[in-house]
């Protein structure tokens, strides 16, 4: 490796070569100045090139259910990133309108020697680049800035279950855990002019849903995802192997910002290393942090239909099927999930607990998504619900560990065939007597049904 970056951490995504003219990063998943390979690619085609380089974003009008609470986040941690890039002498364009007309349009008035961008493996991120190139083919490099191992690297195919994804993931993690380079100030100025940011303004003007207001105790950016990592391994990463209590509060609290790309899981790996910790606490953390988030975007990658039933594997379709017409005790609307109107508390709490904190425990959100299964006329329109929700009201939802996680739980993804039962076929069951031998339920709905009696309605005859 002769640069800063690990090259198979880099795709060309369009060939050609442009003689002169600045370096853009367009950045549209990893929202963060600090310890970002895309970041650090541009900067050094930039440099090679003796060229400026500016970070752009276009602000979409509509993102995959999108609300106030995660445009908020989004733009608040941003406002934060182009301070940091402007100390670094970065500037930030920013662009709002439908992204791949908004930025072929910047590209045609700043003409780029290359345009270097985030590796996404959702549908609308890769029309977003395949419609951008239609518009304005210049050379483009995408950059894996998200997983360790990039996605392309870790399996050339859909892998079956973390059992198969582990051991190769964890064969390349030695030669990408490589640790970041400092941003350190770009010595190529950028002379263009370039419209000052007015983040209040751009609020204000903003259109989107406003119903689902933001989430005032966990503080969108970069410092913000720091100060939850030092706060869970001071007080939380020592009592890990309690996780699967919703009560225990011992998770990490990080997928919001790992969603925004607000702190890369690489940073915290390197961090847990540089304070020498180890054992179980700290391999079950890494887990869930690298093998299942890894496993994710492996799935969402090598699945075009991943947010569909098509998308389950070819036992799981088989097995709802048979169970299509299964009479269900409960059948709900999606009006009815959403105002948390079940005849069950604690699936209530935990839609109280999505639409209240932006979150679910992730325990719980495997019972949420299950019961919606059950109690739903068909698979289908479960996983539509299930995805409904989770992206309008999770801060870390529309993103590949979510549609990953749905589709575990309805359609078996990286999961095998468990008993027979009604509705459920042989996807793994799960229920509440389940939960109780797990944790407190009571507990749990107490916290997340303030003043409410639950309701228990009779089931359809
Ligand atoms: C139905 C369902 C929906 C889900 N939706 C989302 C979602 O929209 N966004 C999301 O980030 N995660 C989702 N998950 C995965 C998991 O539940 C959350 O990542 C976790 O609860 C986030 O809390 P934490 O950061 O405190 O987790 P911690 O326990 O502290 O884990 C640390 C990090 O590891 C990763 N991680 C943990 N569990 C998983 C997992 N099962 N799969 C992939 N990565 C994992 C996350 O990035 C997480 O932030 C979903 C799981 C299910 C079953």
């Amino acid at each position: 490796m002769n640069g800063l970056i690990n090259p198979d951490r880099i795709r060309s995504i369009h060939p050609g070569s442009a003689p002169a003219g600045p370096v853009l990063y367009w950045m549209h998943r990893e929202f963060r100045a600090r310890n970002n390979w895309p970041l650090v690619h541009a900067r050094e085609e930039a440099l090679r090139r003796q060229a400026p380089l500016a970070v752009v974003f276009c602000l979409a009008p509509s993102f995959l259910g999108a609300t106030l609470r995660q445009y908020d986040f989004l733009l608040t941690g941003l406002e934060e990133t182009a301070r940091l890039l402007r100390a670094a002498r970065i500037p930030l364009i920013m662009r709002s309108g439908e992204p791949p007309e908004e930025i072929a349009q910047l590209c045609a008035q700043l003409r780029p020697a290359l345009m270097v961008t985030d590796f996404d493996p959702l549908r609308i991120k890769r029309q977003w680049l395949d419609q951008f190139l239609e518009r304005f083919p210049c050379p483009v490099h995408e950059v894996d800035g998200r997983n360790i191992v990039p996605a392309w690297i870790a399996s050339d195919h859909r892998e079956f279950m973390a059992r198969t994804f582990r051991p190769r993931l964890h064969r390349h993690l030695p030669e990408f855990l490589d640790p970041f380079p400092q941003l350190d100030p770009h010595p190529f100025p950028w002379t263009a002019s370039v419209a000052s940011l007015d983040f209040p303004a751009l609020r204000a003007r903003f259109r989107v849903d406003e119903r689902v207001a933001p989430v005032a105790d966990v503080v969108p950016g970069e410092t913000g995802a720091q100060a939850t990592l030092d706060r869970f391994i001071d007080q939380r990463l020592a009592d890990y192997h309690l996780r699967n209590d919703p009560n225990a509060g011992v998770n990490s609290g990080l997928s919001p910002y790992l969603h925004f790309g607000m702190i890369s899981s690489q940073a915290i790996v390197l961090d847990l290393h540089r304070q020498g910790l180890r054992g179980d606490q700290v391999d079950g953390f890494v887990e869930e942090l690298v093998v299942r988030r890894e496993l994710a975007d492996n799935f969402c990658l090598y699945t075009p239909d991943y947010d569909r039933v098509s998308g389950f594997p070819e036992w799981a379709r088989a097995t709802l099927n048979r169970h299509r017409r299964d009479p269900r005790a409960w059948v709900y609307s999606q009006d009815q999930f959403d105002g948390a109107l079940t005849h069950d508390p604690l699936w209530n709490a935990a839609q109280r607990q999505l639409v209240t904190s932006g979150v679910i425990h992730g325990y719980l959100r495997m019972y949420w998504a299950k019961k919606i299964l059950e109690w739903t006329e068909e698979p289908a329109e479960a996983l539509r619900i299930a995805i409904y929700l989770n992206d309008r009201y999770a801060l870390d939802g529309r993103e590949s560990n979510g549609y990953a996680g749905i589709a575990w739980s309805i359609g078996g993804v990286h999961d095998r065939g468990w008993s027979e039962r009604p509705v459920f076929g042989t996807i793994r069951f799960m229920n509440e007597a389940g939960c109780r031998r797990k944790f407190d339920v009571n507990r749990y709905i107490r916290t997340w049904t303030p003043g409410q009696v639950p309701l228990f309605p009779t089931p359809i005859a």
